[in-house]
């Protein structure tokens, strides 16, 4: 029997039923097509597997249309993140009024990944739960993200924190440091002569001396593994800060005293030539009489004047 003889009793009825019946199935292929060419990823999917995944999510997975079928999501997922998105498909199965999105990333055959959002849903269906999982795939934009604010936050040549950031981050420091009653310092840095060196050794050549000297303060900073998060950043021209949570005035003064003697053994390379340099630093520990960071900068800063005055390469505390 033709299947659309189910939907006929008469020859009037036959031909409403065949046409019906080719509808459905155009429509079927139609909706096919346009989930075919949506640009985001679409998969139907019940508590056992996937039923339907639509070309982009098969491209994104790097399987066939055949192939995915039965397998399920978590099959494709970062150990680290399967726990989270098992959490959302469940939720997602028992609640039919939840829309759940999860961010993770996807495994593939090749060895690459993807960042993925996953959106689901649940189907209105008569039978088993049925869901809809549309899948975005995020990997460009978050790259994008993150290229960006690391452009905001950092300074350009030497790739330290910039001064906008160092001071963003001073007050969240100082906020945690009042919460937990801790300590917080800070140091203030200047290059000594350092037009000198410009001037000897070209603008191009101090570029490199600020540079190295970034490195070397970074490399010394990460290494020390007594410090709890410093953070370091480039202030001005040649001036340098150095945030210091959990630092007591001494602390601070050893870790200004150790980059000192640090830079002041180290031969910078230049393109030609190799050049010794010095720096001076000025400390400070923030006072509960303080409001905000900029007292406890400007007393940093007052003790660097007098470590210049003082004859320079030297370490001053404020207090
Ligand atoms: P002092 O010991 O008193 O600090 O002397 P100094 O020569 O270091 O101080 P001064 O403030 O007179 O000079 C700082 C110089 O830093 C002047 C400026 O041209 C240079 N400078 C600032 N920013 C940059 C930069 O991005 N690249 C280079 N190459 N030089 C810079
Ligand atoms: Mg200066
Ligand atoms: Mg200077």
């Amino acid at each position: 029997m033709d299947e659309s003889d189910l939907f006929a009793d008469d020859g009037e009825d036959a031909e409403a039923a065949t046409l019906t019946q080719q509808a459905l199935v155009g429509t079927q292929q139609n909706l096919g097509k346009m989930l075919d060419i949506m640009p985001i990823g679409l998969l139907i999917h019940t508590e056992q597997g996937i039923v339907y995944a639509n070309r982009q999510a098969c491209s994104l997975l790097q399987t066939g249309p055949a192939e995915v079928r039965g397998h399920h999501l978590l099959d494709y997922m970062a150990i680290a993140d399967a726990d989270a998105v098992a959490e959302a498909l469940r939720t997602t199965f028992s609640d039919p009024e939840t829309t759940t999105d999860v961010e993770c990333a996807v495994h593939r055959p090749d060895g690459t990944s993807r960042l993925v959002k996953l959106i689901a849903c649940s189907l209105p269906w008569r039978g088993n739960p049925v869901i809809q999982v549309l899948a975005q795939d995020i990997t460009d934009q978050k790259k994008a993200e993150v290229s960006l604010r690391q452009m905001t936050i950092t300074d350009e040549l030497t790739g330290a924190y910039n001064r906008r950031h160092a001071l963003y981050e001073a007050e969240l420091y100082l906020e945690a440091a009042a919460l937990r009653g801790m300590p917080l310092s800070a140091v203030m840095i200047d290059i000594d002569h350092f037009k000198l060196v410009n001037d000897t050794h070209g603008h191009d050549g101090g570029d490199q001396v600020l540079k190295a000297l970034a490195r070397l303060a970074h490399e010394y900073l990460t290494t020390n593994t007594v410090l709890d998060s410093p953070l370091f950043a480039r202030f001005g021209g040649e001036e340098f800060l150095i945030l210091l949570p959990g630092a007591v005035r001494q602390a601070a003064f050893d870790v200004a005293e150790g980059l000192r003697r640090a830079v002041e053994r180290q031969a910078f390379e230049l393109a030609t030539k190799r050049l010794h340099i010095s720096i001076s630093a000025g400390t400070a520990t923030y006072r509960a009489s303080d409001v905000g960071i900029e007292a406890m900068l400007k007393r940093a800063d007052t003790a660097l004047y007098v470590a210049k005055a003082e004859g320079r390469n030297r370490v001053c505390n404020s207090d």
